[in-house]
């Protein structure tokens, strides 16, 4: 697996407490959406038990001109450090790494559950299917907490606008503590939302990722549906 050192060129706020970061791309480096890299920051000013590094999946789509990832900030040594990296600072990615890519065959959809940051890997899968006119059909089930939290959320929307493929349900869970207008779906990703929505569960490919609890819950949701577990491809964000 190959290492390389990139250049950070900027950071932004993509919701709240969250943090996308842009890097120059390295010449020869590959991906494809849904993909991750292990990132490990040089000489970090301060380091904690869990060490210098992580993994991040890229939310860049592999045609778009920089690397990108994004990532709660919390309180720990190293998302200090990566929130306090300049312009220019280099750090070192390996890899890419996973499996949970879009399937081949078009003729069958992609359904895809998100739950709060388990959003960056779909976010590249859905800007390559639909820059790359693929011709897949694809639903986005994106739970977040308030609007105020869910990354990419205006530009997901903007997307489903324009293309007809993609089907973007958007859920919020919490909204009595927001102070955004919602007119949107509430409550948690579930059997009756999905059914709302998707006509023939047994068709599509499904996808989820993020915080191994929304994992195993979406797992659990397609298992009690009767969907085949060869039809679902995870990630579990562990270190969440
Ligand atoms: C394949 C893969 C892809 C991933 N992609 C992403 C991604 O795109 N974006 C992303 O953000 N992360 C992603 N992760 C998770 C990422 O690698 C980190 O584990 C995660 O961001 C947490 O890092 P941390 O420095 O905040 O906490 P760590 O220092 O790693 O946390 C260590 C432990 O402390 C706990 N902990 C730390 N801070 C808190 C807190 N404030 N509240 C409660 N518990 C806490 C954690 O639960 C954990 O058990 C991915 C992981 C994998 C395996």
């Amino acid at each position: 697996m190959s290492v390389y050192s990139i250049k950070l060129i900027k950071q932004q706020q993509v919701a709240e407490g969250t943090m996308a970061f842009f890097f120059k791309r390295p010449a020869g480096f590959e991906f494809a959406g849904g993909q991750s890299v292990d990132m490990t920051l040089i000489n970090p000013p301060e380091t904690d038990a869990e060490g210098d590094t992580r993994a991040f999946s890229l939310a860049s789509a592999p045609h778009e001109p920089d690397l990108m990832i994004a990532t709660r900030i919390r309180d720990t040594a190293f998302k200090r450090t990566l929130k306090g990296l300049q312009p220019g600072t280099e750090v070192k990615i390996e890899g890419p790494f996973g499996s949970m890519t879009l399937h081949r065959k078009t003729n069958r959809p992609a359904v895809i559950l998100a739950g709060g940051i388990g959003i960056t890997p779909f976010r590249s899968m859905i800007v390559q299917a639909t820059e790359g006119n693929t011709g897949h059909s694809l639903f986005l089930f994106y739970s977040n907490r308030r609007p105020e939290d869910a990354a990419f959320l205006a530009e997901l929307q903007e997307l489903a606008r324009q293309r007809e493929n993609l089907t973007l349900v958007a859920t919020m869970t919490n909204l009595e503590n927001s102070q955004a207008d919602w007119s949107g779906e509430t409550g948690h990703i579930s059997l009756e939302l999905l059914m709302k929505y998707v006509t023939d569960l047994a068709d599509p490919i499904y996808y989820t990722a993020g915080p191994p609890a929304l994992v195993a819950a979406m797992k659990e949701l397609l298992n009690e549906a009767g969907v085949d577990e060869d039809d679902v491809n995870s990630e579990d964000f562990s270190g969440y």
